[in-house]
């Protein structure tokens, strides 16, 4: 749905956030025929989707007894919400007004009117502050191991890991498919992530654990070359790493609410024991954003639930809920795994005018003979950043009527492509023109950025 459409309506239920507690409230709310607007959420809180977004392997996630990468799980929630009617808005929330009924939410695009609003805006990685963080940030440091891990620079290289929870030694162990060691910095003397988790990171050899030691300083010319770091007893040291990851918990995005909604004292909304009411009456909330203590997949899906049938009641009772009717019951279905695993072109299968191709033989075809402009994203399979953006480049080359082709580098397949054009994180977009390197962006933009630098150069 465009953005603008929904403006001046007043919605039943806007729901905020596109987690899984977001995705199963609006799930929820869409089959009590509530038609929910969900605001994705954009630059602030993350990326759309959520944390999951930067997992690789989901293995505690009821009903995918073989695991399920945190990208696809979220694009089939997403899938789900969207077949029962939920419209999407992508965009953030700017602030809430809950002085008067119906509330107004503002965002970068305009003021949506709701009768109610669940909240379910998740938590953010926290940075650390050592000090050239800014200097080596996506040149050495990240907070994502599992979008940029894959990166040329870190091949057969040592790297670090900071913080002893479940992401740290997830990322601990994932890095160690790229790198040759991987140091794993905790600041006490225990892992606080789960028994399965420690067990499989004490058993990796490539892994070592530095036990009370601290990071202060980031060091290097262009690139991170090495750490300093202060061990509790034995003082300064320091460590050679190309590359530094955080993993060291998140903080509540509670930020855009001010002060109209009641926050525990660490920066979490206040809600009854086990029920998704906030202090505002009409406003629920689910999710991280809520819990500081379990913070799972399943129970932010569980909440988003809870969230979703107390929003349907409250609407019901006060008797503001317009409900749908639909014309078919059963909803045509969204997605099939194919949509998971694009094949990459070859000789045979090379289509010239085809609008989005995956590979390095359609990359080197189109970069040498195509006269139109080739929009090629770099990405990594296990990358979430890589399933927000995708969509949106396929829909800007379609809304172009395929002025500009598009093609698709897995950077874990065709690392030497990926070398060559400099790529130090995923997603990177380039564009080109006639063999001429027009515009790079890193990281999920907005789609009329891409649009107008297009644009610009057909
Ligand atoms: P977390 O459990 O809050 O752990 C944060 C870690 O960072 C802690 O070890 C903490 O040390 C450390 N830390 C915090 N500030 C630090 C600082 N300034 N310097 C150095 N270390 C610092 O966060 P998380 O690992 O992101 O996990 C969040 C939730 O997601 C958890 O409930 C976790 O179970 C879940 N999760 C699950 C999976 C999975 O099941 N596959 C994967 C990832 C996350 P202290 O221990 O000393 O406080």
């Amino acid at each position: 749905m465009e953005n603008k459409e929904k403006i001046s309506n007043v919605e039943n239920v806007v729901i905020i956030g596109s987690g899984p507690a977001g995705y199963t409230a609006a799930i929820y709310a869409a089959r009590a025929n509530l038609q929910p607007l969900l605001v994705t959420g954009f630059n602030s809180g993350g990326i759309p989707g959520g944390q999951l977004m930067t997992t690789t392997f989901v293995e505690n996630y009821p009903g995918f007894p073989d695991g399920v990468l945190g990208p696809e799980l979220m694009d089939l929630m997403k899938a789900q919400a969207e077949r029962w009617g939920t419209n999407l808005y992508e965009s953030d929330v700017v602030s809430i007004n809950t002085d008067s009924h119906p509330f107004e939410l503002k965002t970068l695009e305009g003021t949506i009117k709701s009768n109610s609003i669940i909240i379910a805006t998740g938590a953010s990685a926290n940075r650390l502050g050592v000090i050239n963080e800014d200097k080596f940030w996506s040149k050495g440091i990240s907070a994502c191991a599992i979008c940029d891990g894959a990166t040329p620079q870190f091949r057969d290289e040592e790297l670090a890991v900071i913080g002893g929870g479940d992401s740290a030694c997830e990322e601990a162990a994932y890095l160690t498919k790229y790198g040759s060691k991987v140091h794993l910095i905790v600041r006490s003397e225990k892992l606080r992530a789960s028994a399965a988790m420690v067990d499989r990171v004490k058993a990796n050899p490539k892994i070592e654990i530095h036990w009370n030691t601290k990071v202060n300083k980031a060091d290097g010319s262009e690139w991170l070359e090495k750490i300093e770091t202060i061990h509790s007893l034995e003082g300064k040291g320091e460590i050679n790493i190309k590359g530094l990851f955080y993993a060291i918990g998140h903080t509540p995005n509670t930020k855009f609410l001010g002060n109209k909604i009641d926050l525990d004292n660490k920066g979490y909304i206040a809600c009854k024991s086990g029920r998704p009411e906030t202090s505002i009456e009409g406003i629920f909330a689910a999710g991280d954003v809520v819990d500081s203590e379990w913070r799972q997949g399943v129970t932010a899906a569980g909440t988003g639930c809870m969230a979703a049938l107390a929003t349907e009641r409250w609407l019901a009772e006060k008797n503001l809920a317009k409900t749908i009717v639909r014309e078919t019951p059963e909803p045509e279905k969204k997605l099939n795994s194919s949509d998971f695993n694009e094949e990459e072109v070859n000789e045979d299968t090379f289509d010239s005018n085809s609008e989005w191709q995956k590979g390095s033989y359609a990359l080197r075809k189109l970069y040498h003979e195509s006269k139109k402009p080739i929009l090629v994203i770099f990405s990594s399979p296990s990358c979430g950043p890589c399933h927000v953006l995708k969509p949106q480049l396929k829909r800007v080359i379609k809304e172009l009527d395929g002025a500009v082709l598009g093609v698709e580098i897995d950077i874990d397949k065709d690392q030497d492509i990926a070398k060559q054009a400099g790529i130090n994180g995923t997603p990177t977009v380039q564009l080109f023109k006639e063999k001429l390197l027009k515009k790079q962006w890193q990281g999920v933009k907005q789609r009329s950025e891409f649009k107008e630098a297009i644009k610009n150069i057909i």
